[in-house]
């Protein structure tokens, strides 16, 4: 077989602010990525799902549609497509909001060329399948959970786990380090890999999204542990019969 040529990643930036998406354009082409770029919510939801994009970049406030309901919407229809989310500085509740249907990261307004360029960089080196070396483990399974990180697929039974690229990432490092307690910031530090200025709640939501999908529940926890005053660890707890 032919190896595939490698082709720069097609990025999608949904940006209604001019002057912003100038400069988005110009910068993530450096990366270098091909960008796209769309000025209203109506139009980045049609081109999002009219072709595969490598990641989206969107404003949170959009003509016609906003960033959350193109969020919500994506997911709804199972695309995993990294979502970096632009939000005003002082909307807290948006970025959370954002995080809770389905965006992978976010940056506020306004931000640093360079990080936004690091954060983009880094969701897409996590959804790129890894070239990892032929020897490491590529398949991790506990009772009938399952988890294949060169083929970024995840299994509850007979279920796919629908998971965003962080989620994924997530459940990945929990089950190669099965009983280890990891602090928020350990976390934060392994599997999102820069400095988050300490968003413990960033942590809290991905964890709790994550939970959902694998039917635990808060009090009842099955897979991930809450280790109060300390973290979380990843463990099969069998109830006892
Ligand atoms: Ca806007």
């Amino acid at each position: 077989m032919q190896p595939m040529p490698m082709l720069p990643p097609h990025l999608l930036v949904i940006e209604d602010e001019q002057d912003i998406a100038a400069l988005l354009r110009l910068h993530l082409s450096d990366l270098p990525a091909q960008v796209d770029v769309v000025a209203d919510g109506p139009s980045g939801l049609a081109a999002a799902l009219g072709q595969p994009f490598d990641a989206i970049v969107l404003d949170l406030r959009l003509p016609g549609l906003s960033g959350l309901d193109i969020c919500r919407e994506l997911r709804a229809r199972g695309q995993r497509v990294p979502l970096l989310m632009l939000t005003a500085r002082a909307s807290e509740l948006d970025r959370v909001l954002g995080l809770e249907l389905g965006a992978d990261d976010y940056v506020t307004k306004p931000f640093s060329v360079l990080e936004l360029k690091a954060r983009v960089r880094a969701l897409l080196r996590r959804a790129a399948p890894p070239a990892a070396p032929a020897v490491a483990r590529s398949r991790l399974d506990c009772a009938e959970l399952s988890i294949d990180r060169a083929r970024r697929r995840a299994w509850l039974g007979t279920l796919e786990l629908v998971l965003t690229p962080r989620e994924f990432d997530l459940l990945w490092h929990f089950m190669g380090h099965p009983g280890r307690v990891f602090t928020r910031a350990e976390l934060l530090e392994q599997v999102w890999g820069y400095g988050h200025d300490g968003y413990d709640h960033t942590v809290n939501s991905h964890i709790n999204r994550l939970r959902a999908k694998l039917g635990d529940d808060r009090s009842e926890s099955r897979f991930i542990h809450t280790v109060w005053g300390v973290g979380y660890r990843f463990e099969l707890v069998v109830e006892a019969s």
